[in-house]
């Protein structure tokens, strides 16, 4: 099989984990002391870098996830990612590997931890919550789901969940409290810019995770389903956009199903896309949405 990065090349990626576990804390940390200088204006410093920044721990979790790196402790920053992106490490340890071998089914339990909706009006409200509370409410209910689920509650354990509840609470406790006694933030402030903050960080991922697989199920084998994972294409500035705010992980995301082994996202164009791989526009995807909470 051919091998399209070299080990040099994915090992100059280790610098991003680094940084990115040192950038977010930071950025944490003054948010605050920008909402209350910028007001309404610190809504641009929430989408860059907040967002930004937000999405790329996500992507790095995923990356620590497949081991894609090898010069770094996976182990270690896919723990903390975790931590720092408010969920539990062991739910998407026990669900992501059902992302790549159920993908675009109603068993893919990281997509659709409810299976599907049988009542279609219900659908269409879940698919809305969807869209409105992004990643956090999948997240949650995982967390509910997991536990009682026949392929996981084996897995599950509520120690773990528990830890994790704990480690949120010691990491943005300890931000909070820094932040402000350094600057002498309003509570209210603080409560505020955070919740804006997760809030639009939590629907920016889920886009994300949406441009390939919303409202997709199709029929078929492993190999037929992978294919038809959508692409976001990259020609104009709104696409470009999305790209860099995401670190590019839907511009050639069947790659990541057909080709599992390589870690193609940093690298956009060294491994080729299959000749009948799926494209679509912010403007089909704008469909999409819409067909998630009319059609259901
Ligand atoms: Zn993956
Ligand atoms: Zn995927």
């Amino acid at each position: 099989m051919t091998q399209y990065l070299t080990t040099r090349q994915l090992e100059s990626q280790a610098w991003k984990l680094y940084f990115v576990a040192m950038a977010w804390p930071i950025y944490v940390l003054v948010l605050p002391v920008a909402w209350s200088k910028l007001g309404m204006y610190a809504l641009l410093f929430i989408i860059f870098p907040g967002t930004c920044l937000f999405t790329w721990m996500a992507c790095l979790m995923h990356e620590c996830w497949h081991k894609y790196v090898p010069n770094v402790p996976n182990r270690f920053f896919y723990q903390l990612f975790s931590y720092m992106l408010v969920t539990d490490p062991q739910l998407y340890r026990l669900v992501h590997g059902h992302h790549h071998s159920k993908v675009n089914t109603w068993d893919d339990t990281e997509f659709h931890p409810l299976g599907r909706i049988k009542n279609t009006f219900l659908r269409r409200v879940y698919n809305f919550c969807e869209i409105l509370f992004g990643v956090a409410l999948t997240f949650s209910i995982q967390m509910n789901v997991l536990p009682r689920h026949p392929r996981y509650k084996d897995k599950y354990k509520t120690g773990k969940a528990a830890g994790s509840v704990i480690m949120w609470l010691v990491i943005y406790a300890c931000l909070i409290y820094a932040s402000s006694s350094l600057f002498g933030v309003a509570a209210s402030d603080i409560a505020l810019s955070y919740t804006i903050n997760f809030w639009l960080c939590s629907v920016m991922i889920h886009h994300v995770q949406l441009v390939p697989h919303g409202n997709l199920i199709v029929e078929g084998d492993w190999n037929v389903r992978n294919m038809k994972s959508r692409n976001l294409k990259n020609d104009t500035l709104p696409q470009k956009l999305f790209h860099f705010l995401t670190h590019g992980d839907t511009r050639e995301h069947v790659l990541h199903h057909t080709h599992v082994a390589e870690h193609a996202r940093p690298f956009p164009g060294k491994v080729p896309l299959p000749t009948d791989a799926v494209y679509i526009s912010l403007h089909d995807y704008a469909h999409v949405l819409w067909d998630m909470v009319i059609k259901g």
